[in-house]
């Protein structure tokens, strides 16, 4: 394992913002992980690990370790009822996880296709789309807890996933490397088609003839029409997360905006921040190379050379007018460092 000094994070964040790691290194195989975790502890310093960095707007250089995690390899475990487990290491590449399962009749993660990212950080934000999370697919994970060096199994409970959060992103943040998850799929195909797109793309159709390929094949399609192109425009996805407000408020909110859209979930309403966004004007806006993406306002981009700075400006600045103008609160969901 080579430990590289002074390294650009650029080619290492979906956003190309520039930062500059003081310490880097490449995990690529189990002996390296206990030679990383040596040198942490030999040299006090933060340590952040990275997957493809899909999730991260980086403000500044990074003063300690960033350890890219970068092992590879999917493995079938074995079958249970209707059941199948396979487990993947933790740099594996999403995508490459869906093509083998679809590949070997596995079936469930369907609707995650196209995210961007590795196994390893699938778990940390409880990743989902078209009506599928993470958490509805998961076995149980395996991390190293960065401080004493030793393993652990966490199950679905213990990861406490919610809406894009898990105990990796609250609690226990920073502490644990995934090595590995545990998918539990499923030997039939069952179509979850519920998400309004979704619906929309396949009206009319016969739901025989949506094939697990013409479904992954319509949920590019949907992306592509509404997402930068990642390697082409800078951006991390979704950058603020839907805020879940009260029903008393929800309720005060449609009376002076009839078209707040909301829907119900465990601990309140969920309403759409992109709503929440456009209504404040700022879809399709641009400051310098900062800017709304103008097919979905919860996306900001870099059109070229914003600095990490300039996006988070363009952020707090988002966050203000909501508040000012909703008196709703928009978390990032994207890790700011
Ligand atoms: C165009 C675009 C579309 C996207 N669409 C979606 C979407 O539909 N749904 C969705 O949920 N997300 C979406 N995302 C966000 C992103 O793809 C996911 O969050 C993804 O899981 C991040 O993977 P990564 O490997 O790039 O993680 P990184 O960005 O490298 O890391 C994300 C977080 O996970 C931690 N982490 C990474 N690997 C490990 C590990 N092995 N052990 C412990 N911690 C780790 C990091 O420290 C960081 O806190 C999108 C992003 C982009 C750019």
């Amino acid at each position: 394992m080579i430990i590289q000094q002074n390294i650009s994070l650029k080619p290492f964040n979906t956003f190309q913002v520039e930062a500059r790691a003081a310490f880097f290194t490449d995990v690529r195989q189990q002996s390296d992980i206990a030679e990383v975790l040596e040198f942490v502890h030999d040299n006090p310093l933060p340590a952040l690990i990275l997957g493809s960095g899909s999730n991260f707007l980086f403000t500044s250089d990074y003063p300690g370790i960033v350890i890219h995690i970068n092992t590879k390899g999917i493995e079938c475990l074995g079958e249970e009822n209707d059941k199948v487990y396979l487990k993947a290491e933790a740099g594996t590449y999403w995508e490459d996880l869906l093509d083998y399962a679809l590949q070997e009749g596995f079936y469930g993660l369907e609707n995650l296709t196209l995210i961007p990212g590795t196994v390893g950080s699938a778990p940390v934000q409880n990743i989902g789309a078209y009506g599928i999370e993470l958490k509805d697919v998961f076995h149980s994970l395996e991390a190293i807890d960065l401080k004493s060096g030793l393993s652990r199994i966490f199950t679905l409970d213990e990861c406490e996933f919610g809406y894009r959060q898990s105990i990796f992103k609250s609690s226990q943040k920073g502490c644990y490397m995934i090595t590995s998850v545990t998918f539990a799929l499923s030997k039939y195909y069952n179509p979850c088609l519920d998400y309004k797109d979704l619906k929309e793309f396949f009206e009319g159709r016969l739901i025989d003839t949506i094939t697990p390929h013409t479904l992954r094949d319509a949920i590019r399609q949907i992306r592509l029409k509404k997402l930068p192109e990642v390697g082409k425009i800078g951006s991390a996805g979704s950058f603020f997360k839907n805020p879940v407000i009260s029903e008393n408020f929800f309720q005060k909110l449609l009376s002076e905006f009839p078209h707040v859209n909301g829907f119900k979930v465990d601990n309140g309403i969920k309403i759409s921040a992109a709503w929440l966004i456009s209504q404040c004007g700022w879809k399709g806006c641009r400051q310098g190379d900062a800017g709304v993406w103008p097919q979905q306002p919860l996306v900001l981009v870099n059109y070229g050379n914003a600095s990490g700075k300039e996006i988070l400006q363009l952020a707090n600045k988002i966050i203000q007018s909501v508040e000012d103008r909703f008196a709703i609160h928009l978390e990032p969901e994207v890790n700011i460092i």
